[in-house]
């Protein structure tokens, strides 16, 4: 299949979305830019970009072999991916199996909390809002979706949820939480869509106590922790060792 790379078409904080031939795709670049806390925090990681569309790429497919629908069509190049043109729906729905990050910023929960259920919330997606998280009028108020939408985004959220759990549980680490963005593709179809990498999932080593080491995911660049590319090299090499993986 050729994929000539066409116009920009959009530009984010990580990625770079281009036109395709066909008009129903896109090539999506990966890029190595890290940004936290609302890109108050920026920086230039060398390789993030080759790892994090390799790592979305696998867990995709993953999540097709189960039967979810994502954007992913295909790796183009180790940067660029072949993915469904879709209409991106403004919401970020974060899913946590442990408590960390703003919930315990937010909350009194302790860190390190386990929830079970895991807790589902959505978040309205703006950069200039700062993501506020929604509550159930306000997502009434701004009818982004329909209630069967709604439903359809939780349950495809939880069944995410409980395959990488399951995934990564067997490659010896904890998927404490992550998010997922969706659209819906020129048949109408809802997708997960974006990416999903150690830049918006927490990762921790099941065989490491130490509460900094631990961590292979972003909070090792929000926190200055360093080895912020060996952390997500280490996410690739347990991926690529695994029986399922595709390549
Ligand atoms: N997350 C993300 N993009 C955002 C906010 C959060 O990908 O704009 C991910 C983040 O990497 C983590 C999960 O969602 O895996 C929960 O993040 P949290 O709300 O704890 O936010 P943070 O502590 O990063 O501010």
């Amino acid at each position: 299949m050729n994929h000539i790379q066409g116009s920009l078409i959009y530009e984010g904080k990580a990625k770079r979305v281009f036109a395709c031939e066909n008009p129903d795709r896109v090539l999506i670049e990966f890029k190595n830019d890290a940004t936290a806390f609302n890109a108050k925090k920026r920086s230039l990681i060398e390789g993030k970009g080759r790892l994090n569309c390799k790592i979305s790429a696998a867990l995709f497919q993953l999540l097709e072999l189960n039967g979810i629908p994502t954007h992913f069509l295909e790796l183009h190049s180790e940067t660029l991916m072949v993915a469904d043109k879709i209409s991106v729906i403004p919401l970020e729905v974060v899913i946590r199996n442990i408590a960390t990050g703003s919930l315990c910023r937010e909350t009194p929960i302790n860190q390190g909390t386990i929830l079970n259920p895991p807790l589902l919330d959505l978040y309205y997606k703006d950069d200039e809002l700062g993501d506020p998280i929604l509550t159930e009028g306000r997502l009434q108020l701004l009818d982004i979706i329909s209630d069967i939408q709604r439903e359809e985004i939780e349950q495809i959220t939880r069944s995410v949820n409980k395959i990488l759990k399951e995934y990564f549980d067997s490659l010896d680490l904890l998927l404490v939480d992550f998010k997922l963005e969706f659209g819906t593709n020129s048949s109408g179809k809802l997708v997960v869509a974006d990416e999903i990498s150690p830049d918006n999932c927490r990762f921790w080593d099941k065989k490491i106590s130490d509460s900094k080491d631990r961590i292979l995911d972003k909070d090792r660049f929000r926190q200055d922790l360093g080895g912020v590319i060996d952390a997500y090299q280490e996410i690739l090499k347990r991926i690529e060792n695994d029986s399922f993986h595709p390549g």
